[in-house]
């Protein structure tokens, strides 16, 4: 259940939302946020990834809606700050892996998938009392309450060439998935990547690491979220 009380209980409103599509810099970026803020941190394209796995796992078609959501109450999943774990087995890696890239997008459009793990999301967001949290509809459907948004994008060019720096792929092959998971996201009728109309876009093309992390850092110390001895006071008063 979420809080629904007052707008200062509300622990939405304590929210980082970073959103924006494959490669963008999410992951590196929210969890140095969430590591300079002192705020907790929450991956949640890495469960998308481990219920894919899960599906996998059970030789189901990632593309059969009906199978999926049978199946979906069995499959365990445990996304922690570093490690994630699928029907109890370390899936770190494995959620990485090119089978689960190639299938999560079709599992992530499942509606049932969706439901799911949006309110697992949400109870998460409850029990932190907010928190940094990735992926590609924190802003607009997860939290749309959230104290700051942001939705991160770059050229097409450059998000390939850092995954493939990542991952040691041909930066072409690595591109065209690319594409192909930004439209598939982008054209789903259950929660599309798309920006919040309140978010603030940053284009990372031209911008190091380094100076996206400052420049979140600052919105959230603007927004008087960091979990400073004072904040942390206020939130349990
Ligand atoms: O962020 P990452 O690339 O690991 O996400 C994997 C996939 O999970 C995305 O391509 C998208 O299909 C799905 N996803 C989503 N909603 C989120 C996070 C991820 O649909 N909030």
């Amino acid at each position: 259940m979420i809080a629904e009380a007052s707008p200062d209980l509300d622990p939405q409103t304590s929210v980082v939302a970073i959103d924006g599509p494959a490669g963008s810099g999410k992951s590196t970026v929210a969890r140095r946020v969430a590591e300079a803020s002192g705020l907790a941190y929450l991956d949640t394209g890495a469960m998308y990834r481990a219920i894919t796995l899960g599906v996998l796992n059970r030789s189901l078609d990632p593309a059969d809606r009906d199978a999926v959501a049978a199946a979906l109450p069995a499959i365990d999943i445990e996304v922690g700050r570093t490690t994630v774990l699928v029907d109890g087995a370390a899936a770190t890696d494995a959620i990485r892996s090119a089978a689960v890239t190639q299938n999560v997008s079709a599992v992530a459009a499942n509606p049932a998938v969706r439901a799911a793990l949006v309110g697992l999301q949400q109870q998460w967001i409850s029990q932190q009392q907010g928190g940094v949290l990735e992926g590609r509809d924190i802003g607009t459907v997860v939290a749309p309450r959230a104290g700051v948004k942001v939705f991160l994008t770059a050229s097409t060019r450059e998000r390939a060439r850092r995954r493939a720096l990542e991952t040691g792929g041909d930066i072409d092959e690595v591109e065209a998935d690319i594409i192909r998971r930004d439209q598939l996201d982008s054209q789903r009728a259950e929660s599309p990547l798309r920006k919040a109309e309140d978010a603030d876009v940053i284009d990372t093309t031209e911008y190091s690491i380094d100076e996206v992390v400052g420049l979140i850092t600052a919105m959230i110390e603007a927004a008087g979220l960091a979990d400073t001895a004072d904040t942390h006071e206020k939130r349990m008063n």
